[in-house]
């Protein structure tokens, strides 16, 4: 590794998503190529597939460049799929072993200001995100049989099953990886 963050990395606000992502479980993704009815025991085994790819986003030049304004850098979106990984670790686990949770909220712009993500250290959000990936692929690797079916629902009032959550989340971990922050 030998990439060095530039002296001012840009760390304002992007505009809020607001696009309704979860059409993409039903739908398949034209940007990234995300396919609807996957196998989703195969959503451990896909998660754990993008630490290494991840992993060479954080070891290039350039990282904390926002491609456009409004965009996130390489490094922001690793910082976002870092978190977004114990964020959904909990929200599966609370699926699992609760009645039909409403999940407490996440709003990921906030925390992507308040935790300065273009500003953290590449090398250690590389571990992190190393270890979330592979965590939460376990996670996902440990659901069976009718567990695939309990419900959850978001504080808008989305309802997903556990099958459902899980093709989101990696719709979200690939998509971010594919179209956002290539290295
Ligand atoms: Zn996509």
């Amino acid at each position: 590794m030998s990439a060095e963050p530039p002296a001012t990395p840009d760390t304002s606000p992007v505009p809020p998503e607001t696009k309704d992502w979860t059409v993409v479980i039903d739908q398949g993704c034209g940007e990234c190529g995300f396919r609807p009815g996957y196998d989703v025991a195969t959503t451990g085994r896909r998660t754990r597939d993008t630490v290494d790819r991840w992993t060479a986003v954080l070891d290039v030049l350039g990282m904390t460049d926002r491609p456009g304004p409004g965009t996130w850098s390489p490094l922001e979106y690793a910082c976002h799929v870092r978190d977004l990984c114990r964020v959904f670790r909990e929200r599966l686990r609370l699926m699992l072993e609760e009645d039909d949770p409403v999940f407490p909220d996440w709003d990921q712009n906030a925390v992507a200001v308040e935790e300065q993500y273009n500003l953290q250290d590449p090398y250690e959000v590389s571990g992190e995100l190393a270890q979330e990936l592979r965590a939460t692929a376990d996670a996902f690797d440990a659901v069976s049989g009718s567990q695939w079916a309990r419900t959850g629902r978001r504080g808008d009032g989305k309802e997903f099953t556990v099958a459902s959550f899980a093709a989101y989340f990696l719709h979200d971990v690939e998509h971010h990886l594919r179209v956002d922050a290539r290295g």
